[in-house]
């Protein structure tokens, strides 16, 4: 898909102010500083569209970017900044997940894990909630530049049989890195085949 325009629309707090319907919604999700901002800025081909941060947790805000000017990148809240124990329910930001299960026009999320990490344990309750609301959803692996290939391919196959073993359909999957661009291509062929 050829990005001809990517603009920042408007950013709202709940379901109560989000923009009117009509364009077709694709969400970015997941824990602060996972690479969400860059994603974005990666896919919209904009170097500064969404702010890049070295300090996590910064918005609660969800931002809607007009892409083409006829569907929207929506940039969610990050979760996970306080550490969640196992047991206890995941204190996702009440605003995201009211928009992931009301919004008629979301087409697909995309949560956002980075690609060096063990399976943590917020991502994977995220995850298992997602399954839940039958949103359509694929994973996004970030940061892939930061080591090698055998590590990233490895860490997707854990995340994979604690996440997502047995999931009909199974969700895409990508690898990316905004520093290499790796990964643009692929989702936005996926992207462009949910809208
Ligand atoms: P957000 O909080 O999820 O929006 O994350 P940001 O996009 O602000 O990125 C957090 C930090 O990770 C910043 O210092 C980015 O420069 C860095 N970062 C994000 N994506 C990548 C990537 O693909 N490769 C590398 N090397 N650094 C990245």
């Amino acid at each position: 898909m050829k990005i001809k325009s990517a603009e920042f629309e408007t950013s709202a707090t709940g379901l109560a102010n989000v923009p009117r319907l009509a364009q077709p919604e694709i969400a970015l999700i997941g824990r602060s500083n996972v690479g969400k901002s860059s994603l974005l800025n990666l896919l919209a081909e904009r170097r500064d569209l969404a702010r890049v941060s070295d300090l996590p947790g910064k918005t609660r805000l969800m931002n809607f970017y007009s892409i083409n000017r006829n569907w929207r990148l929506v940039d969610l809240p990050g979760y996970g900044y306080a550490k969640v124990s196992k047991s206890e329910r995941a204190d996702f930001n009440e605003a995201a997940a009211d928009y992931i299960e009301g919004r008629k026009n979301l087409r697909a999320v995309l949560v956002l894990i980075d690609s060096r990490l063990e399976p943590q344990p917020i991502d994977l309750a995220f995850v298992e909630w997602l399954v839940e609301t039958k949103v359509t959803f694929g994973v996004v692996f970030t940061k892939t530049d930061k080591q090698s290939v055998s590590q990233t391919q490895a860490s997707v196959a854990r995340f994979r049989a604690v996440a997502l073993d047995g999931l009909d359909p199974a969700p895409a999957i990508f690898l990316s890195s905004a520093k290499t661009k790796a990964g643009r291509t692929e989702i936005l062929r996926y992207i462009a085949s949910r809208l």
